[in-house]
């Protein structure tokens, strides 16, 4: 049997007054993004987080019709159901949207939570490696995701401020996590070498989790984090077609800084739309499959550096 390790991080250093006792791993949020779901099945059959002494773990496929029927959704986008307005809104009652009261009476409820911290599984399309998709940037969250980045290479981390101190994804049940895309990957499919990379994100911040929780502190200083700017829609004709693809030279760019004058889209008419702004910002999401439905075509992030607490804060 195939064990994906990760080394074992020693604990050391002061107390906190955080201790995260509960943790979620929730996968299928997105039915067709089967990596997080299967990955539920591995974590149960192979026992993995027995050897985690310090917190509980539930597992939860959360969407399962939408599984069932290999799609998105049923009705709603599920991780864009969870605002506060809305999970107290009973006649929300489609499915997606009863959906996330069920899952928030289970792990939350919201700004009280049983849970303490969620990792919420997705997949992505775009050439995005791991990216860890931050909605709250509180110390915690960020000195995990630092140590994380410390020990795996090629990790990314996008941050979203919310709107009005509220925001509709699934992790925001509780006060601590995150939600994860892995890719490059087709809907629909499972790929060894990307289960492999999102297995070994989880375990590194369990480990994380496991070590904070008898004490352990991180050296790292400051993290670097993409925040969200906007989001860049394919250009449309008079009928609100889509009327331009995505030019090669954008195509798989994730995370690298787009300059002036860069070809991001060639239109059906054989025209070629050039990057104008004078900043310099960072193409993600690239081709998202999932958002041609709003036709989205990337998204635009701004990368900065953040300072963490010092070490006994
Ligand atoms: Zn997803």
């Amino acid at each position: 049997m195939v064990k994906y390790d990760a080394p074992h991080h020693k604990p050391n250093g002061s107390n906190s007054d955080i201790k995260i006792a509960n943790i979620a791993i929730v996968g299928g949020t997105h039915g067709n993004e089967y990596t997080g779901i299967y990955l539920l099945k591995i974590f149960k059959e192979r026992q993995t987080f027995s050897s985690f002494k310090s917190f509980q773990t539930t597992l939860l496929l959360s969407n399962p019709k939408a599984f069932e029927n290999q799609s998105r959704f049923i009705d709603f986008d599920l991780n864009r159901s969870f605002l506060n307005k809305d999970l107290k809104d009973i006649t929300l009652s489609a499915y997606e949207q009863s959906r996330s009261k069920a899952i928030n009476n289970l792990l939350g409820p919201k700004g009280n939570a049983k849970t303490d911290l969620i990792i919420d599984l997705h997949t992505t399309t775009a050439n995005m490696g791991v990216t860890i998709i931050l909605v709250d940037n509180n110390d915690f969250n960020l000195k995990m995701v630092a140590h994380v980045q410390s020990q795996l290479k090629d990790i990314s981390i996008f941050y979203i401020s919310p709107d009005d101190s509220d925001n509709p994804y699934l992790n925001s049940i509780a006060k601590y996590g995150f939600s994860l895309e892995v890719g490059p990957i087709s809907n629909g499919i499972v790929r060894h070498d990307i289960l492999i990379k999102t297995y070994q994100t989880v375990i590194y911040c369990l480990e994380f989790i496991e070590a904070f929780n008898q004490g352990f502190q991180s050296d790292e200083q400051t993290v670097d984090v993409f925040e969200y700017v906007k989001q860049v829609d394919f250009p449309l004709d008079n009928n609100n077609q889509i009327a331009a693809m995505l030019h090669s030279d954008l195509q798989d760019k994730d995370f690298i800084a787009l300059q002036k004058g860069t070809k991001i889209f060639e239109m059906f008419n054989g025209d070629t739309v050039l990057y104008e702004d004078d900043e310099s910002l960072y193409p993600v999401f690239i081709n998202e499959a999932a958002y041609y439905y709003k036709k989205t075509a990337f998204t635009l992030a701004r990368k900065k550096r953040l300072t963490l607490l010092p070490r006994n804060h």
